[in-house]
């Protein structure tokens, strides 16, 4: 088995489902006492979460490649940044580290393709579904048509990633705002709705919205167990 490197802490909140989740793939692959073999890199949120205000990704380049090489001294074989925004860095990583990246929009892109869907929603923070580093992935390597939400509804999904998902509160009044996005764009023609955020699987669970739900978080830490333990597999 190979050992996993996480660049973690953003937030805790996900963090910990990613401990729980590349732990339970590994046991259900391989049984018995076996557990995944992994290093997590926390970074302190507080100060990612202001320089992403500031848009100060210069800084947020360093403090990611400095985990990402600490993670690769340390002996991790693969990197996982545990969020999608901070995707906004991986190619920062991947210029300064040896070991692979596996990036979040890539994995799910396979997910969806492998259900056989080609246009879907996307739900993150701003910086997922403003910018283009997520959406040109998914439609240039994938051939995904992505659907985001309107203006007023990517500052109510923002707002409740940060004022509330990240630090662990949970109100229905927010999952059901979540679940009429996600079916208005539906109405749009979603096939699926990708949950761009490693949080939002706290909220939104597969029953709540008649499409199917792509949970970035799962996908991210299974994709990367089956990586680890490719050779397992094999032999
Ligand atoms: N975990 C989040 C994501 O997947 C948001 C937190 C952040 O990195 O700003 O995008």
């Amino acid at each position: 088995m190979k050992t996993i490197g996480l660049i973690g802490g953003m937030s805790w909140e996900s963090s910990k489902l990613y401990y729980e989740l590349i732990n339970q793939k590994v046991k259900a692959e391989l049984g018995g006492f076996h557990s995944c073999k992994s290093i997590l890199y926390t970074v302190d949120f507080d100060q990612i979460h202001h320089l992403q205000g500031v848009g100060d990704w210069a800084t947020l380049d360093k403090i990611m490649v400095n985990a990402a090489q600490n993670l690769e001294k340390a002996g991790a074989n693969i990197i996982l940044i545990c969020a999608n925004t901070m995707h906004l860095c991986s190619e920062a990583i991947t210029d300064n580290v040896e070991i692979p990246l596996l990036h979040i929009a890539e994995a799910t892109g396979q997910a969806i393709v492998a259900k056989g869907l080609s246009k879907v929603a996307l739900l993150g923070t701003k910086y997922v579904m403003e910018k283009d580093f997520y959406k040109d992935l998914l439609t240039n390597k994938f051939g995904i048509e992505v659907l985001i939400p309107t203006a007023e509804e990517r500052d109510f999904i923002h707002e409740i990633i940060y004022g509330e998902l990240v630090q662990g509160v949970l109100k229905d009044d927010s999952r059901e705002g979540y679940k009429k996005v996600i079916q208005n764009l539906a109405a749009q023609g979603a096939e699926g709705a990708i949950l761009g955020c490693t949080e939002i699987p706290l909220l939104i669970k597969p029953d709540d919205v008649t499409i199917p739900t792509f949970n970035t978080t799962k996908i991210h830490a299974e994709q990367a167990v089956a990586w680890a333990l490719a050779e397992e597999m094999v032999s």
